[in-house]
């Protein structure tokens, strides 16, 4: 067995024990950097998968942590609430797409997106109204449980629980040139009238590929859904928190979903937490004399008044520094290193969103499974730099803390990297 990991319980997620090396123990975290005990420091440049704003142990953030653990640990979220999670229930009402009224806390991103199919499901059947179809679009990513898997894009990763997920209808990727594909499938199923919802992740589809489309997509598909209506959850887990350019990606667009998912950064990635927000019709419609409409949902830790308090000091620092500088800042050095490799025959698809530049390397094998994968993984390691690759697609999603230096750092493995692996367009 080549388990580099015998000595340890512990089962590792999106990890292959027998093949991948022995696990590094990160011992303290600061700024854009993760410290090993052998005393290396790596530069986070995906942000620990995605969470990770403003850098890692944001003073304002830690303080804010330290201060809520004097008062508060878990309290039950039913018949009780505390301070921390209505402050920031109301300011995240100020900050989101006008129109959302009311905020659903839960703890991860897959339990906000089940918060909103069960919304968008229960706002129809306390209508009486014969709706709880979903449509979604391919190679979306919305979770890892059986109801976000049943959302999200089918492969390898969840061919053993096919038998479990339930059938949704899919309408393409808007691939450029043919746009009008997806809005028309969008037009088609929505016509059909039995759609409750139809959930998107707004202009990037992140674990999917970082796959990207342009704003005023979400604008035609906000047009139609209301058209029909048909609910718009917009699955902004990944997207939200500046990762796109703007706080949350639906503003680009213009756009007010019914629903609007939120985690991974809403603690700046200190601790978990996730909220569900929706239109006032989603709530009302579970109001009744009759208990059996109420929204039966509850996760144990709903609304942990610790995470609260990071949240809250989160958006204090959207509110105190130069945050949007900062991520605009990054976005032209993406641009700038992309550039250089726009018409690099080892790449294809050099693209950026905001905070996100992808690529792809010119391989024959693609894919989540692709072993350039894992070789890949394996190159930025030893240089000391967090990158792990969806298969053949390379991309750096940094803290807005990332300096020049570091990126430089990053673009310039990504540079050797693509001689390493023998990338060249067929
Ligand atoms: C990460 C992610 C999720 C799932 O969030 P978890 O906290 O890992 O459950 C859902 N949707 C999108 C778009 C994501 O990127």
């Amino acid at each position: 067995m080549t388990s580099g990991h015998a000595s340890s319980p512990i089962w590792h997620p999106f990890t292959q024990h027998q093949l991948d090396p022995v696990f590094k123990k990160i011992v303290r975290t600061e700024g854009a950097y993760l410290f090993d005990h052998d005393g290396r420091s790596i530069l986070d440049a995906i942000s620990s998968w995605w969470v990770i704003t403003h850098g890692h142990r944001h003073p304002v953030i830690m303080q804010a942590i330290g201060s809520a653990l004097e008062q508060l640990d878990q309290i039950i979220f039913a018949e009780y609430s505390h301070e921390a999670a209505e402050r920031l229930a109301r300011r995240l009402i100020e900050l989101a797409p006008p129109g959302l009224s009311h905020v659903f806390f839960s703890d991860s991103g897959s339990t906000a997106v089940e918060v909103a199919l069960k919304m968008a499901l229960g706002l129809f059947h306390n209508r009486g109204v014969p709706r709880s179809r979903i449509v979604v679009m391919e190679h979306s990513y919305h979770g890892d449980t059986i109801g976000t898997m049943s959302i999200g894009a089918r492969g390898v990763f969840n061919a053993a629980y096919e038998p479990l997920l339930f059938d949704v209808a899919s309408i393409p990727f808007p691939v450029p040139g043919r746009e009008q594909e997806t809005l028309d499938a969008l037009e088609a199923y929505c016509r059909t009238g039995d759609v409750a919802a139809f959930i998107v992740e707004p202009l990037v589809l992140g674990a999917g590929g970082m796959k990207m489309y342009p704003p005023h997509l979400l604008t035609e598909f906000r047009r139609i859904t209301a058209r029909h209506e048909t609910l718009l959850i917009a699955d902004e887990v990944m997207t939200g928190w500046g990762r796109t350019g703007t706080l949350f990606a639906c503003e680009q667009s213009g756009v007010t979903p019914d629903i609007l998912c939120l985690s991974k950064g809403i603690t700046g990635g200190a601790l978990p937490l996730a909220v569900t927000l929706c239109i006032p019709e989603i709530f009302e419609a579970h109001l009744s004399e009759d208990r059996g409409r109420m929204f039966f949902h509850s996760s144990s830790y709903t609304a942990n008044p610790i995470a609260c308090a990071a949240a809250v000091a989160n958006l204090d620092i959207w509110r105190d520094e130069p945050v949007l500088p900062r991520i605009e800042n990054i976005e032209a050095m993406h641009r700038d290193w992309l550039s250089q490799f726009q018409s690099d025959p080892r790449f294809a698809a050099v693209r950026q969103q905001g905070t996100i530049a992808a690529l792809d390397l010119a391989v024959e094998t693609k894919g989540y499974l692709s072993e350039v994968g894992p070789k890949l993984r394996a190159f930025f390691r030893e240089r000391d730099l967090l990158i792990r690759p969806l298969g053949n697609v390379i991309y750096l999603m940094p803290p807005y803390c990332v300096t020049a230096h570091d990126l430089q750092r990053a673009y310039e493995a990504i540079d050797e990297a693509a001689d390493f692996i023998g990338a060249a367009a067929s």
